[in-house]
């Protein structure tokens, strides 16, 4: 038997007319969905157009259309078959879209929707499946109560925008104590995927813009850690654990030595004071999903081993499907490490962090 390999970050796409169908008339005026015209893809909050992706050529790279898996779980998992990948956590399409709604009614509203429907879609699936909420921010009553709702449903992880929208406080203030002191009580992990809750993906329009904007997202894990961190949120509440999905991982290693430096040499400053070194927080408490850069893997003696986790972020095009295989082949390759962080890195830190249900990581769970 092969390695378990669990992708860290992958992506289900809903059905296109959750939200149209889903919503009362009141709140149409904001109902995200997709749709395809000339050659690019739409993502829609009714009229309003959020974002606008040019569709890659999908023929070229893997000998047919599309990732068939995308939406349909039995097509999914003969792409993870081919592919050699075990079990994944599944992150929104649309959902993603979530925090450019601005009003709370609606923003409540559409998680709701998204997290039943992604409930009943995946319960059947759970040895293979994690689920992952959205939650809603712009009030923090609505936060709590659907972070409630969620873990009673069995769910152990929900996502928070990188970005915060609006005036909604900014992650080194207090006021989100409340909201990572009931994730620690519930055992839900908090997630943060890259680009969510950010006016717009694409920052730079000029040469090298490709690069540039898919490059910087590291600084959405970056900015999150680091407030969460200095502002003394994760030091208050240690039982919070958070992911940063998408944006990599080896920036993590030199962000808790900067950390560690700067909370030294401006001591005299550093208000509030933390309990524990900045790099001794992310150990506790910060989680990283990654593809390629092998940095991370040579830095674990930092952030350790356990805060590390492959992910294939299928379906998307940037993401390692269909090649995951030779992707994993040479991961560690000059690299000095043992069978058992191997495994932990492609497969079991995820799996024991999201509480996959399968016997054998059910142990470290509890
Ligand atoms: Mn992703």
């Amino acid at each position: 038997m092969g390695q378990f390999i669990f992708s860290a970050d992958s992506h289900i796409r809903e059905p296109n007319d959750l939200f149209t169908g889903g919503l009362p008339k009141s709140l149409q005026y904001g109902a995200l969905q997709g749709t395809r015209k000339d050659g690019y893809i739409y993502t829609m909050a009714g009229e309003k157009v959020l974002h606008r992706l040019r569709l890659g050529d999908a023929a070229a790279d893997i000998g047919r259309s599309a990732r068939l898996g995308a939406s349909d779980l039995t097509l999914r998992r003969q792409d993870m078959e081919a592919d050699g990948i075990d079990g994944e956590i599944c992150f929104p399409s649309l959902g993603l879209m979530l925090y450019f709604l601005k009003e709370p009614e609606l923003e409540l509203a559409s998680a709701q929707l998204y997290n039943d429907w992604n409930n009943r879609f995946f319960s059947p699936h759970l040895d293979t499946f994690v689920r992952c909420g959205v939650l809603p921010v712009r009030r923090q009553e609505d936060t709590l109560a659907e972070l409630k709702r969620i873990a009673g449903l069995g769910f152990t992880a929900a996502m928070l925008p990188v970005a915060i929208p609006g005036d909604v406080a900014t992650y080194n203030s207090e006021s989100w104590d409340p909201v990572f002191a009931l994730a620690a009580e519930l055992k839900v992990v908090l997630v943060f995927h890259t680009g969510t809750g950010l006016e717009t993906f694409v920052a730079e329009r000029g040469p090298g813009a490709a690069v540039i904007n898919y490059s910087r997202q590291m600084n959405d894990g970056i900015n999150t850690v680091m407030t969460l961190v200095a502002g003394g949120v994760l030091d208050r509440n240690p039982g919070a654990q958070i992911c940063v999905i998408e944006s990599g991982a080896s920036w993590l290693a030199a962000l808790a030595e900067r950390m560690d430096e700067v909370y030294h040499a401006h001591n005299y400053y550093v208000q509030p004071k933390l309990s524990l070194l900045p790099s001794e927080i992310i150990r506790r408490q910060v989680k990283v999903s990654f593809q390629h850069d092998r940095a991370c893997i040579m830095a674990r003696a930092v952030t350790g081993t356990q805060a590390l986790m492959f992910a294939s972020d299928y379906p998307h095009m940037e993401g390692t499907f269909p090649h995951t295989r030779a992707v994993v082949s040479k991961l560690f390759d000059g690299i000095d490490i043992s069978e058992q962080e191997k495994a932990d890195i492609l497969g079991g830190n995820a799996a024991r962090l999201f509480r996959l249900a399968r016997p054998e990581f059910a142990a470290a769970a509890a």
